[in-house]
């Protein structure tokens, strides 16, 4: 049979016939779930994972999570502290923004990234590695919208 080759519209990603991007998220999730040691990361992949597909954040979304990468990977701070610091703008009347995207708005980029690491890469890894590669695609993910001038 010919193998179809298949990229993903949004992060670039090579699909395989049994990986698409949806299920590395799936399986990611998985081994968060079934190993206790690589939650830790869980707050890292998920924003990772958003980051890269951009049109499942509203386009507010996609600014927060700019700075919740920007706060973790370059300031090295973590979920609680980020909870902490931005419980009075959740809680404010800037409540009306959604995070999640809506059909008149999807998240975007104001210039094209090329993702040197995709969700891919990090199952494509095997779980053992699992902690080290997500930390090592959210740095990457960082710097690529660096070079990119998104952040
Ligand atoms: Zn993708």
């Amino acid at each position: 049979m010919m193998e179809t080759s298949l990229i993903c519209p949004e992060c670039g990603a090579a699909w395989d016939a049994d990986m698409t991007c949806e299920t590395t998220f799936h399986q990611m999730l998985y081994w968060e779930h079934e190993n206790q040691a690589n939650w830790v990361v869980h707050h890292l992949m998920v924003l990772c994972y958003y980051m890269q597909h951009p049109s499942l954040y509203s386009q507010e979304g996609v600014e927060v999570g700019k700075g919740l990468l920007t706060a973790f990977v370059k300031e090295g701070r973590s979920p609680a502290e980020m909870r902490e610091a931005n419980r009075d703008s959740v809680n404010s009347k800037n409540r009306e923004w959604k995070i999640t995207a809506r059909p008149d708005n999807k998240g975007a980029y104001t210039n094209p990234v090329t993702w040197s690491m995709h969700a891919a890469d990090v199952v494509r890894r095997g779980e053992a590695q699992y902690v080290e590669s997500v930390r090592e695609w959210a740095k990457s993910a960082y710097a690529d919208l660096l070079a990119t001038g998104n952040i």
